[in-house]
């Protein structure tokens, strides 16, 4: 039976992970699922761009342990407070009981910040921008979902620190233009919020969140961005010495993602028949399928062979899928694992010199002129990355609304609405409908109505169910 995307997402999402052999959630420790080969191929495509982003804007790659002190998670009280309750404790060295135990990173600033304490000295050490891409750790007590909710989460962190807050407010915003490259290759949407303060990072003086939608109009928060100002170099005695000889604190920001991208990538663009792939990431961009009639066999793998030589030469990631399996059962196979262009090769289109393509996002049909094929695979897969993008906007509209009294809150949507600012107006919006305020926008939007609680002057505030 096919589970139907609109009819109940959370058990389609399931099934299309499971169906395309993403990931494995039979592994023994709950919430900590294999990843296979196809969905780390897509997971590495990410981690690829994400490193290229950041090498391209002066962020140096670094591996920190795993295994941070408990006397160092310590030292900042609100952080300790909002992680206590989801770290993994180790309490044994072989036989022998820990003097201080150990937790495995549920984040890395308490990692980190002891060691920038030691590398920045003087202003010349400013700015020091460092990232990492490895597993992180939090007990997770809701319902898992792959991707979306782990306890073995693969995780990109990068942690800053300057001289001031303007400056560390600069890489705020360099941030931000990151994302939307990487947002754009993954074809979402997405839109950032400054979270409530009973809602922002443990320890941060801001976080900005960004949000994707999902087709049953909850919100999936893929990544945040912190503005921490000194909050954390107090306590963590990161100090450099000025142009003056004055010992300053530091001013310090992070940027975290993670498998959650994939996650948004399933959720937004797959569809009933199985995942598709943006070509950006897309393990295998095109897949050529042979097309084999009576005493032609020979002859139609010499072109397919060669065709995929063409593609392979001009830097596509391609298959040829000269299984012994009848064409339907192998269009059927790649359109589960959601490669976004199908080509198909027979006598018929080598007399022409033409290969037949179908499209996986629309299922546009048509052809390309064989000798210039790598021309048009590359037109369609712009075509297909620009699709993919356009429709996932127009759902991510479709789910956004206006509200102006809280009598009729509408299900499913993610709602825009005035908000005074104060805690206890949040909360009596929250309380009342069970939605979570995600934030204010970060880049500031025109509005002009009144707090939906007390009537005052307000700022647009959006609120949404959550993944
Ligand atoms: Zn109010």
């Amino acid at each position: 039976m096919t589970l139907r995307k609109e009819d109940d997402f959370n058990e389609w999402y399931i099934d299309i992970v499971e169906k395309a052999n993403l990931s494995d959630k039979r592994y023994p420790v709950k919430g900590m699922n294999v990843w296979t080969a196809y969905g780390w191929k897509i997971m590495r495509s990410i981690d690829t761009f994400i490193r290229q982003e950041l090498d391209a804007t002066e962020h140096d790659e670094v591996c920190f342990p795993l295994l941070i002190p408990e006397t160092e998670f310590k030292k900042e009280k609100d952080h300790i407070k909002g992680f206590d309750s989801e770290v993994y404790w180790v309490t044994h060295a072989g036989l022998n009981e820990l003097d201080v135990r150990l937790i495995l990173r549920p984040t890395s600033e308490t990692a980190m910040y002891p060691m920038f304490a030691l590398w920045v000295r003087s202003h010349q050490d400013l700015p020091l921008k460092v990232y990492q891409i490895v597993n992180t750790f939090r007990y997770e007590t809701k319902q898992t979902r792959a991707f979306m909710r782990v306890r073995e989460i693969h995780f990109f962190e990068s942690h800053t620190c300057h001289t001031t807050e303007e400056d560390a407010q600069r890489q705020i915003e360099e941030d931000v233009e990151i994302l939307d490259r990487l947002a754009k290759r993954l074809c979402l949407p997405y839109s950032l919020l400054v979270r409530t303060e009973w809602d922002k990072f443990p320890g941060a003086h801001y976080t900005v969140g960004i949000d994707t939608v999902m087709p049953n109009g909850r919100t999936l928060q893929i990544g945040s961005v912190h503005h921490y100002r000194t909050n954390f170099s107090v306590p963590y005695e990161i100090t450099y010495e000025d142009e003056n000889g004055e010992h300053k604190h530091a001013h310090q920001t992070t940027y975290g993602m993670s498998e959650r991208l994939l996650g948004a990538v399933i959720g937004v663009h797959a569809d009933d028949a199985g995942l598709i792939m943006p070509p950006d990431i897309a393990p295998f961009q095109a897949v050529i399928i042979p097309i084999y009639s009576k005493n032609n066999a020979d002859a139609v793998r010499q072109e397919a062979q060669k065709l995929f030589a063409l593609l392979t030469a001009a830097g596509f990631r391609v298959k040829f899928d000269d299984r012994d399996l009848r064409p339907g059962n192998k269009y059927y196979d790649w359109e589960i694992k959601g490669v976004p262009l199908r080509l198909e090769l027979g006598g018929r289109d080598i007399e022409n010199g033409v290969v037949t393509f179908a499209r996986r996002d629309n299922g546009e049909k048509g052809t390309i002129d064989a000798s210039s094929a790598p021309a048009g695979v590359d037109l369609i897969l712009d075509a297909i990355s620009a699709a993919l993008l356009d429709k996932a906007k127009k759902v991510q509209q479709s789910h956004i609304q206006d509200i102006d009294s809280i009598d009729d809150i509408p299900e499913d949507r993610i709602l825009r609405f005035g908000w005074c600012g104060c805690e206890e107006c949040g909360h009596r919006f929250e309380d009342a409908h069970d939605l979570k305020i995600l934030g204010t926008p970060f880049i500031p939007e025109e509005f002009d109505g009144k707090c939906i609680i007390c009537g005052k002057p307000a700022k647009p505030v959006y609120a949404a169910r959550t993944m």
